[in-house]
């Protein structure tokens, strides 16, 4: 069967965002063009579970401001997981401070509380958990940690939008966090994040740099150099329809690991996605990690499934093997993002692509 390239990701849009970005095209300029921004973050705070939430126009902007809130800078080191996107060490980079990596947990494939503790020194401000693929991190080994040591925690939320860790949301379980809706996450603005935090003073500060260090009071008045990570009223528009879908979309990603599950759970050496006991996944990318000789190397596999049309996506890099970074020590991170794959799990994927691409995994993997 002839399905087309099946994609890694892909959103669901239906007629509420196409009514809602219609509304803000037509009418939301002059005196209404921050009518969608505002509903928008009023709805996800209160989503999350947050004071403040502040739309920006991408994931990395979020974070950026998140640890400009939190008043981390020149000088600082900030611990974040080995295995993550470029935007978590770029982000602490932006700030004058050092991202210094930790080792990541087998099967949840987040950031692993014993590893940041011998990561500790001196210089150590602040951690940034990231909640990988959906996951949730353990968030209560990591918030004892920085209790004890008086760091700032700083969640790097982007993937996880919808997950629950012991009945709470992600953003809302340490002092700051990042969102992102980029094209390829669960709801999208094309482009876009948001950064919330339950702390005011956090909140003035990251607003305040956030706003090109504007005063506030006089207008065009700056105390500081700031940046500008606005999102427009018109990907708000679309970014409040989509949240207000967001249960259908998290169960739509559900399905599809559990389709997934059902084919490959059983395979010997292959793991899949793992819910920690006090996590609710989201299933943001159903994954598999190579875990035994398949007799095809996880490159060779991802090629040859590119040529039956199936996309698929390498995990994320070791970043500390990037040329800019300091090389540093963690084995579990090598194993696991050298050999993980993400597979197609666009929202709109059907059972039936779902059993062809297991169909050609299983002959590949000779299974
Ligand atoms: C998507 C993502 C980001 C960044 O989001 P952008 O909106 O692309 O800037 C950061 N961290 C992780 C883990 C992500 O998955």
């Amino acid at each position: 069967m002839d399905f087309g390239m099946i994609l890694t990701a892909g959103p669901s849009i239906s007629q509420k965002e196409i009514d809602y970005v219609l509304d803000a095209l037509q009418n939301g300029w002059n005196e209404k063009l921050s009518e969608y921004i505002d509903r928008f973050e009023q709805e996800f705070a209160r989503f999350i579970g947050v004071k403040h939430a502040w739309t920006t126009s991408s994931g990395t902007g979020a974070l950026h401001l998140a640890l400009l809130g939190c008043g981390i800078g020149e000088g600082d080191e900030v611990i974040i997981p080995e295995v993550t996107f470029a935007a978590c060490p770029n982000v602490v980079v932006y700030t004058g401070a050092k991202p210094v990596f930790a080792d990541i947990e087998e099967d949840s494939w987040c950031l692993d509380p014993k590893s940041v503790l011998r990561r500790i020194t001196p210089k150590t401000k602040a951690i940034m958990p990231v909640h990988m693929y959906g996951n949730v991190s353990d968030m209560d080994a990591i918030n004892a940690i920085a209790k004890e040591h008086h760091l700032m925690v700083i969640e790097d939320a982007c993937p996880s939008i919808g997950a629950l860790y012991k009945g709470k949301r992600p953003g809302s379980l340490s002092h700051a966090a990042g969102f992102s809706f980029q094209g390829a996450k669960i709801m999208v603005t094309g482009q876009g994040g948001m950064m919330v935090t339950d702390d005011d003073e956090v909140f003035k500060r990251a607003q305040w740099l956030g706003s090109h260090g504007a005063d506030g009071s006089i207008k065009f008045w700056h105390t500081a150099v700031g940046y500008k990570y606005y999102m427009s009223n018109i990907q708000a528009a679309l970014g409040l329809a989509q949240l207000q879908r967001i249960d259908e979309l998290v169960a739509l990603k559900t399905q599809i690991f559990n389709w997934y599950k059902a084919r490959l759970g059983n395979i010997e050496g292959l793991a899949m996605n793992t819910q920690p006991e006090k996590v609710t996944i989201t299933y943001w990318m159903t994954s598999i990690v190579m875990k035994r000789d398949f007799g095809i190397t996880r490159d060779e596999l991802m090629g040859k499934m590119k040529e039956r049309k199936i996309d698929t996506r390498p995990f994320f890099y070791p970043l500390s093997d990037f040329p800019h970074f300091e090389k540093t020590d963690n084995p579990m991170a090598r194993q696991v993002a050298y050999n993980g794959i993400n597979l197609p799990c666009g929202v709109n994927l059907t059972e039936e692509k779902v059993d062809y691409v297991c169909k050609v995994l299983r002959e590949l993997l000779h299974i």
